[in-house]
């Protein structure tokens, strides 16, 4: 189904650059989730083209001494979200993305076949820019418009302890304000210190 907001997926008004890291969800499987994660490449360095690079396969792993750290990683996320609040979609929404691995939300494995994962330009434990809330908050309306969505987690709830991003620096109560939504979409429980 396609609208004037979403075609195929891909959200119409976000830059679209294709990852060739996904795969198609298990047949039947509605989007019931929305992961939210953080990254930078180097941690903690903003706006080069790292991410874009990781997710499509390009990333020079001999650039930059961490990036032997993640030589070989294959990794995708359907959104990005940049400092500034541009949006980048790289694979569509209808298919799945590699970005929250060994994970379970409320008991149910494998959060990638039933997620959308959303990266926010940033490192754990720092704050994030308004700029991003104000996105964040409008992709979460989109994406509940056109999906049957009912959560949202960090990375760190359905990876408890192995990952923990977005981390402290994300501010849950402000983001459960702008959207407006029953509390019951949100964590309930801080992240265990991974
Ligand atoms: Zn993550």
């Amino acid at each position: 189904m396609n609208d004037a907001t979403w075609a195929d997926g891909w959200l119409q008004r976000a830059q679209r650059i294709d990852s060739p890291h996904f795969g198609v969800r298990p047949e039947g499987t509605a989007i019931s989730l929305a992961v939210i994660h953080s990254i930078s490449l180097p941690p903690g360095e903003y706006g080069s083209d790292a991410i874009e690079r990781l997710f499509t396969g390009q990333l020079d792993w001999d650039a930059h001494p961490y990036f032997e750290r993640i030589r070989g990683l294959e990794v995708s996320s359907h959104f990005v979200v940049r400092r500034g609040g541009e949006l980048q979609q790289f694979v569509s929404c209808d298919l799945r993305a590699w970005h929250a691995g060994l994970s379970s939300w409320r008991g149910r494995a494998d959060c990638n076949d039933y997620s959308v994962g959303i990266e926010l330009e940033g490192l754990e434990g720092e704050a994030f820019e308004p700029a991003q809330y104000d996105e964040l908050a409008r992709l979460l309306t989109e994406l509940r418009c056109r999906y049957p969505l009912f959560g949202v987690a960090g990375h760190e709830h359905v990876a408890p302890g192995r990952k923990c991003d977005p981390g402290l620096g994300f501010d849950w109560p402000r983001l459960i304000e702008m959207l407006g939504w029953p509390r019951h979409f949100f964590p309930t429980e801080v992240a265990p210190p991974c």
